[in-house]
């Protein structure tokens, strides 16, 4: 079956996913002599940035996500359809989606990232990611799920260990998780839950390198860790997180941690598409040429988080951020042009604007080139920075107003279990009555979602790393 849309006579421009990379090339391509067919599994844009916020009470995620028909309403060369692109037969140029097959005369992969459990089936099967709105929706269902829990259970070790949060990868999602729940322990749980004695609530950040904000300078990372340390986070570093079977984190050095919900932040691979490249190798991301040419293809390009390009400057590839994949996608969207007029296309240059992360409210650290700001000065910026980001006035409005009544009144009101995070895994936590209980019942309520998840417990020992 042939995707419904208008056969043409202009080129047809096929890009494969609606993040950052693929809607910036859209918009770049409003005036091309083309169609442009734009793909993605859901039908808006994700700002992955605030997943965090959503996970964790701050904000709806109605406010980070913007409808990709309303962001193209005007845009008369664009159509977009909501599917999968399964598979690419290059040498036919056509794409094979869940609503049918579609010719293309330019491919682009704009199709971002997954998260990477480095082969850890234990990991995959009970950890929570955080990629996506749902996940983000699955982690604040469980979060409060555990305290409506906690409530219920007589058994004290039952009780602590719901309460308890380990987060792995101490990059700045990690970091800015970890700084987000200790903000809820602090402002709003003892609030919502008068019976709990919410101090014991803990909460585990495990890095493997040797500092949290690994990618940033040693100076933030100092100031970083110092302020989720304030926060009452507990920091461990140096720590790699081998296997996880509920409720046992088993470290190196055969360290075992028990923990009743495991974040897992600490690291993502590529996300390809079948058929473009014989085998993915390292990463998974494409490899591509300074163009953005996937390597032994003549018109398929990758841009943002699914592309690999090796320069002087980053041998490794450019670092997976959105001002990475929205640079890539206006330069390839200006070559692109550029190729219709018959006129010479220009390399891509990353300009790298610097890089941030929040610990909670006040604090933040920020690098723009040389100058260097933590504190408070450091977190206004954060905040507008991210606010400026976002798609959408209503959306910039609402984050504002969200976080401008959050910080007054040291509430969140977004505390909502609207769909209860429910494990597909029907085996309950050995030691957790009110699981058992309702094992029988457990199925996931994530439609197509394949991987199997199931609620954990952390215990780690009581001293500082
Ligand atoms: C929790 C989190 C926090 C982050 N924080 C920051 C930050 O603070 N600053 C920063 O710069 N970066 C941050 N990033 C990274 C940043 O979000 C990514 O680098 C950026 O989104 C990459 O853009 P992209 O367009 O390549 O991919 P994405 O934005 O991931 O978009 C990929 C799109 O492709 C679609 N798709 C995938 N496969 C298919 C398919 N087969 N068919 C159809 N559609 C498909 C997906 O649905 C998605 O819409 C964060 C990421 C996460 C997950």
């Amino acid at each position: 079956m042939k995707v419904n849309v208008p056969d043409t006579t202009l080129p047809r421009i096929v890009i494969v996913g609606g993040g950052f990379a693929g809607i910036t090339l859209a918009k770049k391509l409003r005036n091309a002599d083309a169609q442009v067919l734009l793909f993605d599994v859901d039908n808006y844009h994700t700002f992955q940035p605030l997943l965090y916020q959503v996970a964790t009470a701050g904000l709806e995620p109605d406010s980070i996500a913007f409808p990709l028909r309303k962001l193209f309403k005007d845009q008369k060369n664009l159509i977009f359809r909501m599917a999968e692109v399964q598979r690419v037969d290059s040498r036919e140029q056509v794409v094979y989606t869940s609503i049918g097959h579609i010719r293309y005369d330019i491919l682009v992969i704009a199709t971002g990232s997954e998260t990477n459990y480095f082969g850890i089936e234990s990991i995959a099967k009970n950890s929570l990611g955080l990629k996506n709105i749902p996940e983000a929706l699955d982690l604040r269902s469980l979060i409060l799920q555990n305290f409506e829990k906690a409530l219920l259970s007589s058994d004290v070790a039952q009780r602590e260990a719901l309460m308890t949060f380990a987060i792995v990868g101490a990059g700045p999602t990690g970091v800015e998780t970890a700084g987000a729940l200790a903000e809820l322990k602090k402002h709003i749980l003892p609030r919502d839950y008068p019976e709990l004695d919410i101090r014991r609530m803990r909460i585990h950040l495990i890095e493997a390198a040797g500092r949290v904000l690994p990618t940033m300078s040693e100076e933030a990372s100092r100031h970083a860790a110092e302020d989720l340390r304030k926060l009452g986070v507990e920091v461990w570093l140096n720590t790699r997180v081998r296997d996880y079977e509920r409720p046992h984190i088993r470290c190196n050095a055969n360290a075992e941690l028990r923990a009743e919900t495991l974040i897992w932040s600490a690291g993502v691979l590529g996300r390809g598409v079948e058929g473009v490249v014989r085998e993915y190798e390292g990463d998974r991301r494409l490899r591509v040429d300074r163009y953005n040419r996937v390597e032994g293809q003549e018109n398929i390009y990758a841009v943002g988080d699914a592309a690999l390009m090796s320069t002087e400057v980053y041998p490794a590839g450019h670092p997976m951020v959105a001002p990475v994949a929205i640079q890539q996608a206006e330069r390839l969207g200006d070559n692109l042009i550029r190729q219709f007029e018959q006129r010479e296309q220009k390399p891509f240059l990353y300009k790298d604007k610097g890089s941030m992360a929040t610990v909670g409210r006040n604090r933040a650290v920020v690098e723009v080139g040389k100058l260097r700001f933590s504190g408070f000065f450091a977190w206004l910026m954060w905040m507008f920075v991210h606010i400026m980001y976002l798609i959408g006035f209503r959306n910039r409005l609402v984050v504002l107003v969200n976080w401008i009544w959050n910080y007054f009144s040291y509430d969140r009101g977004t505390r909502l279990i609207v769909r209860p995070f429910e494990r597909r895994d029907p085996t309950p936590a050995e030691d957790d009555p009110v699981e058992a209980g309702e094992a029988a019942e457990s199925v996931n309520g994530r439609a197509g979602e394949s991987k199997a998840r199931k609620n954990v417990a952390c215990h780690f020992p009581q001293k500082s790393p």
